[in-house]
């Protein structure tokens, strides 16, 4: 997210100087273009992307519970009330990994638009960000809350906006939120022998990695994306215990991740997508 804003304020500084550059009257030139970026920056704050951010948050209230802030449409206490409970679950479901309480900032949507308009992708039930989670009011399971609620636990833990590539940042997400309806090995193995299994899954990350894996989403594999990252993850877990997977997400705030993986898993992130692989190629357990 605060690359895309990097990139858009990059793009209006460029364009500014070569329209000051080009126009006749310098002072006119520049007395617009701040009156125009004043404008445009007060909306993205009280309308906006960065509405979390802004002091004033016109027509929404505001509920604070523990490390959680929750701004709701006003007027619609008992509905903030609700989700007030789920997030305070979801909030220890994290905590039980995460071992800490970061401060949680949501935002209550009420619409596809009001996605939108928040930064988040207008059809699904709720995004995690460093910035907030955005969720709709009522769409949400507490296990899909905790899931986006990793997303923003993992940006405070690592202080980063990008901590890790999106099979893990997801996985792990998905982990927390105990959103194993997704897949089980034995029909993850289904997956694989008829081709859906992504096997180019470590090639989304970065920058590009979110929006490729909105594309695979688009192309229906969301469910085994989530479900395959999810197993991947789980396969970490078991194999090496939760505090050796919290000892390496602590080690991302110093590394980068694929060092970071080699120093605790003493494989490279390759070669632990080929055990698995073959893990999923050989399981033998119950289909559940
Ligand atoms: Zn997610």
């Amino acid at each position: 997210m605060l690359y895309l804003f990097g990139a858009i304020a990059l793009f209006v500084i460029f364009d500014s100087v070569r329209g000051y550059l080009k126009t006749e009257d310098k002072r006119k030139y520049l007395v617009r273009l701040f009156l125009e970026l004043t404008v445009v920056i007060g909306l993205l704050f009280l309308f906006g992307p960065l509405f979390v951010l802004s002091p004033l948050k016109i027509g929404y209230s505001t509920l604070k519970e523990g490390n959680i802030t929750l701004y709701y449409p006003g007027g619609s206490i008992d509905m903030a009330r609700d989700v007030m409970e789920q997030l305070k679950q979801a909030a220890e479901m994290n905590r039980q990994f995460y071992k800490a309480n970061y401060p949680m900032p949501v935002v209550l949507a009420q619409s596809e638009f009001d996605m939108l308009r928040f930064g988040s992708y207008p059809y699904g039930g709720g995004t995690g960000s460093e910035l907030s989670l955005n969720i709709r009011a009522g769409q949400m399971t507490t296990g899909k809350i905790a899931h986006e609620m990793s997303h923003r636990n993992l940006a405070m833990l690592t202080g980063k906006s990008m901590p890790a590539p999106n099979w893990f940042n997801e996985g792990l997400a998905s982990y927390i939120g105990k959103m194993d309806e997704y897949k089980k090995p034995n029909e993850l193995q289904v997956d694989l022998r008829e081709g859906r299994y992504v096997r180019d899954i470590l090639e989304m990350r970065g920058i590009l990695g979110t929006p490729k894996w909105i594309l695979k989403i688009r192309q229906g594999k969301g469910r085994v994306l989530y479900g395959q990252t999810y197993l991947m993850v789980k396969y970490l877990f078991d194999k090496y215990g939760q505090e050796k997977v919290y000892d390496f997400v602590v080690s991302l705030k110093t590394n980068d991740f694929e060092k970071a993986f080699w120093q605790s898993f003493g494989m490279s992130e390759e070669e632990f997508f080929q055990e698995f692989t073959s893990y999923i190629q050989n399981y033998r357990g119950e289909p559940s």
